[in-house]
């Protein structure tokens, strides 16, 4: 017997697209037991937010990855962000976006009994890894569970993630997500 269980810990890993799940799933599942967690109320319109659902169903059918869903919950978004809503895209309303969706994960995680969390979102060449893993470090500080910090845009990490997405046809989007970023 060994001494010591070789159960790998359980992640909950909150994603926000089919695309840029693929090379964050397969970095992690060599050290983790991943369980993806779809929570973006922040995609406008509904059917964009249900299309890149989709993307991440036929990943999580594909590769047998279970799989979590969290409402749409878009008008609570819009209040919360409303006073940022003039921003640039990298400015506070982003901040607040994350804060909002790595809120939702980390409450969920421990709600189910992960040993961590985490997120796909520093994969995106156009997010900042370092206010992200705050958001996620704080949350985990408040919330007793742990964060996994991660810089997945690090050696091609995001070039790689499109690759794997061709391969599969998955659906990849133009713009970040909200009704601010399509315009
Ligand atoms: S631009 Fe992207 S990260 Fe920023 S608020 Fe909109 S959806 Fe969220």
């Amino acid at each position: 017997m060994p001494k010591y269980s070789t159960l790998k810990p359980k992640v909950l890993l909150h994603v926000c697209c089919g695309t840029c799940a693929l090379y964050p799933y397969f970095l992690l599942k060599k050290d983790f037991d991943v369980t993806l967690f779809y929570y973006n109320p922040n995609l406008y319109p509904e059917k964009e937010y249900v299309k890149r659902l989709e993307g991440i169903k036929t990943i999580s059918k594909k590769y047998s990855i279970p799989l979590v869903t969290g409402k749409y919950e878009i008008k609570k978004w819009l209040r919360l962000t409303t006073d940022f809503k003039d921003e640039p895209e990298g400015g506070r309303r982003c901040t607040q976006c994350f804060s909002i969706r790595l809120d939702r994960t980390a409450c969920t995680a421990k709600k189910l009994g992960f040993d961590l969390f985490g997120t796909t979102l520093t994969i995106s060449p156009h997010k900042d890894h370092n206010i992200i893993n705050s958001i996620g470090l704080e949350l985990a500080s408040a919330k007793g569970i742990n964060f996994y910090q991660t810089n997945l845009k690090k050696k091609n990490g995001f070039k790689k993630t499109i690759e794997l997405s061709k391969k599969l046809n998955l659906y990849r989007q133009n713009y970040c997500g909200c009704v601010y970023s399509k315009k």
